[in-house]
């Protein structure tokens, strides 16, 4: 094994959470900046307030709209909120790259260069995804890698046409009641899940959830995604020493992250890591849930009731935990760890 890949283990299986702090936000979010949407910074600001985020992190559509309104929102605001900017780049139907940080927008994105503008960002400091792992091609591109949208609440197209009957009744019964709808949208990150495992075992990647907010569906004339809703639905939690873009970015980086969805209960606090040849998960305070311990994507133990785990690793692989809880008559999951690389 080179010896580069066995520091990069070391590192991976020692992050130090002891004097971190845990903060929460929501990544992959678009602004009117994007064609696809008409949000304005403030709503997104408001909405992350009220949703309690600290950090919000733009990925809007490059080459992104050159008309007035986008020159306008050139500037992010000074807030509360920790904003990071970032872009999302597809260079075809094929690939999906979430481009974090590192002057994201500020590279001169062109149609058909796409390629070249990643890796730029790349040198001056951006953290790359990957992003729709279930409809896009991550393999071809792993060496740019930093890690991997492990969920994403737009379904593949393929998988939302067989699911229209569903999302219709859902559609009439509940659109009042945004919850209701959104939790049906919980459905495990299956392919994706494996699509991760996979690129993990060539290497270390962090993960994120991509809110891949948009607030532009419209229904039966509600609006069915407003940041707000979409913000408390599903959020990237990360241990990082403070609340700057480099400490937010590094720790993602460096696996320091998990994704956890709040619509279900808060999920600030959660740890999992190894210590002393075991791997140790702890809930966050006060709660319990079904905690499901996996190796190489199988599923090796499931404690019920339980507010912590702790095993022994006698096997090196890559170990994760699931947690899930029963919310109105199902299980559903709640919180995806990173993984923890066993040597
Ligand atoms: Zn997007």
């Amino acid at each position: 094994m080179p010896a580069a890949f066995l520091a990069s283990i070391a590192f991976l299986t020692s992050v130090a959470f002891s004097e971190d702090r845990c903060f929460k936000g929501a990544v992959h979010v678009h602004s009117g900046r994007s064609f696809d949407s008409k949000g304005t910074f403030e709503e997104i600001e408001t909405a992350a307030q009220k949703a309690g985020l600290d950090f919000v992190v733009l990925t809007d559509h490059q080459p992104s709209r050159k008309d007035q309104s986008v020159k306008k929102m050139a500037l992010l605001p000074k807030t509360k909120t920790l904003w990071i900017d970032g872009a999302e780049v597809a260079p075809d139907k094929k690939h999906d790259f979430l481009v974090l940080g590192g002057g994201a927008t500020n590279i001169q994105w062109e149609q058909g260069r796409e390629m070249e503008g990643i890796k730029q960002a790349k040198e001056k400091g951006a953290v790359i995804f990957l992003g729709h792992l279930a409809r896009a091609r991550p393999f071809d591109h792993l060496e740019l890698a930093d890690g991997v949208e492990i969920f994403n609440p737009h379904k593949s197209a393929a998988g939302f046409l067989a699911q229209i009957p569903r999302f219709t009744h859902i559609l009439i019964s509940h659109r009042k009641n945004l919850d209701v709808l959104w939790l049906s949208l919980l459905d495990p990150p299956r392919k994706e899940i494996t699509v991760w495992h996979r690129l993990a075992r060539e290497k270390n990647l962090g993960i994120l959830a991509g809110n891949d907010a948009h607030q532009n569906i419209r229904i039966f004339g509600s609006l069915l995604d407003p940041y707000e809703q979409n913000f408390r639905f599903v959020n990237t939690y990360v241990w990082a020493a403070k609340l700057t873009e480099e400490s937010i970015l590094n720790a993602l980086k460096t696996g320091a992250s998990y994704v956890g969805f709040p619509i279900i209960e808060e999920a600030a606090g959660f740890r999992f890591k190894s210590s002393g040849g075991r791997l140790v998960a702890d809930l966050p305070a006060g709660t319990t849930g079904e905690i499901r311990l996996f190796k190489d994507n199988r599923l090796v133990t499931v404690r019920d009731n339980a507010s912590s785990v702790s095993y022994e690793t006698r096997e090196p692989g890559l170990y994760r935990v699931e947690v899930w809880r029963r919310v109105r008559r199902k299980n559903r999951p709640w919180i995806y760890s990173n993984l923890l690389r066993v040597p």
